[in-house]
């Protein structure tokens, strides 16, 4: 390398290093990381990609990164619980209480006494302040922990009874009759996909029954000629033979939402005589990833008691979040579910004044496997569908939804307070 080789000039490591830049960075990325990206703007230069003289600053703008190599991202596609987008996002509050719990916290000790205490006391609480109805309440680790412990404990070796019209798969690696039968349990299909009734159950329903199971379908709806039996009818079932009657209600609605008027919620279903029903924390319910187990006392205190409890138990920080989410303000997804679509339409006028675009009615969707089927009546920014791949690799990223060859921004789940910062994006991506 002679001195005249601009490799010369690249600032050495231990200088870039000593840098103010690097050593602040050093507290929030580590050192191994740093020194990685060091290397990475040295090697920049060294591939003259760069100018020896911007390696600092080059490096100063790596440095900013966040430590996840998660991007966050303004949900601009109308649809509410989006699963791609980590389901539902959390509330002030619950980002808060993770904050807190995410250090060391008495999850498990009583302060006063200074003993052990019994994990989750303030989620179960707060989950049976919103559901009065429920005389115990349990939280585990998602929806199909939730149902495979409540299945386990209650059927393990012997029969579950469940409609044939119920036996779904939602999502990706979730097929119900997969589930069930993962745990020992023995699946005794009933009915037809389309039609199953009360009869139906009470023949199936013996000695061997460790439970009747009821389903709620979420992402897919049956229509034409249908029948079921109601919850209601189960309990009668269910009471004459002696056996619990469990319901997946999937989305963790606790009380009736007059939005989304056929998604059952969990207070009317134990009210009608479920005795258990098990939910998601990050659908309906608008908080962290978490499993829902409400109803009567001696199958919950079961449940809490099986083995199996300890390998789907929450972690500190969904039980700090679900509290939060449970007792604190209105959550995000509340939030979009019910937005005024007089203000949509406004907003997305004030947004096309902007940055150009044409603004067209727009449903969103609740997603997530809730309410399929019924539309959020709103509007959105139709804008060319080349917009699309430049808004979600902007800063900050955005996902728009493509749709008949154009690109539809809905400001239904975008905070009103992110109306600017999306508005610069959209300008960026659209090259202006
Ligand atoms: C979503 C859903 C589940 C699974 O819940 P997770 O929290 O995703 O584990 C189970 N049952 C029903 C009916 C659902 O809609």
């Amino acid at each position: 390398m002679s001195s005249q080789d601009p490799r010369s000039r690249i600032p050495r490591t231990d200088t870039l290093l000593a840098s103010p830049a690097a050593l602040e960075a050093t507290e929030r990325l580590g050192a191994a990381t740093v020194r990685r990206l060091v290397t990475a703007a040295q090697d920049r230069a060294r591939r003259g990609e760069i100018e020896p003289e911007q390696v600092a600053a080059v490096l100063a703008g790596s440095l900013q990164r966040s430590p996840t190599r998660l991007h966050p991202v303004l949900n601009a596609t109308g649809v509410v619980i989006h699963t791609n987008l980590g389901r539902a996002p959390l509330s002030r509050a619950a980002i808060d209480a993770i904050c807190t719990a995410a250090e060391y916290v008495d999850v498990e000790l009583d302060l006063t006494t200074g003993t052990r205490s019994k994990r989750g006391v303030a989620a179960r609480a707060a989950l049976l302040a919103r559901c009065p109805a429920a005389e115990e309440a349990l939280v585990v680790n998602n929806g199909a922990a939730a149902l495979v412990l409540a299945t386990t404990t209650l059927a393990q070796g012997r029969e579950i009874i469940v409609s044939r019209g119920e036996l779904i798969e939602i999502g990706a690696g979730f097929r119900l009759p997969d589930l069930i039968a993962s745990t020992g349990a023995r699946l005794r299909e009933v009915g037809t996909t389309n039609r199953t009734h009360l009869v139906d159950y009470a023949d199936a329903t013996g000695p061997e029954t460790g439970c009747i199971l009821k389903v709620h379908p979420s992402n897919f709806r049956l229509g034409g000629f249908t029948a079921a039996a109601s919850v209601s009818e189960l309990r009668a079932l269910a009471a004459e033979h002696d056996v619990p009657l469990v319901v997946d209600l999937g989305s963790g609605l606790l009380a009736p939402d007059p939005m989304i008027p056929d998604e059952p919620d969990a207070s009317t279903t134990i009210s009608d005589g479920a005795d258990v029903i098990t939910a998601s924390g990050d659908k309906l319910l608008g908080g962290p990833q978490a499993g829902i187990v409400l109803g009567r006392k001696e199958i919950v205190d079961r449940m809490a008691k099986h083995p199996l409890a300890r390998a789907v138990r929450a972690d500190k920080l969904a039980l700090a979040a679900l509290e939060a989410t449970l007792s604190g303000p209105d959550t995000p997804t509340s939030v979009a579910l019910h937005a005024d679509p007089v203000r949509l339409r406004e907003r997305a006028e004030k947004l096309a004044a902007t940055v150009g675009g044409e603004v067209v009615p727009h449903d969103g969707r609740v997603g997530g496997g809730g309410a399929p089927g019924v539309p959020l009546p709103g509007w959105a920014v139709a804008l060319p569908e080349s917009a699309a791949a430049a808004l979600r690799l902007g800063d900050p990223a955005v996902l728009p939804r493509s749709h008949g060859g154009r690109c539809l921004v809905d400001l239904r789940c975008v905070p009103e307070s992110e109306d600017e910062r999306l508005a610069a994006a959209v300008r960026a991506a659209l090259g202006g």
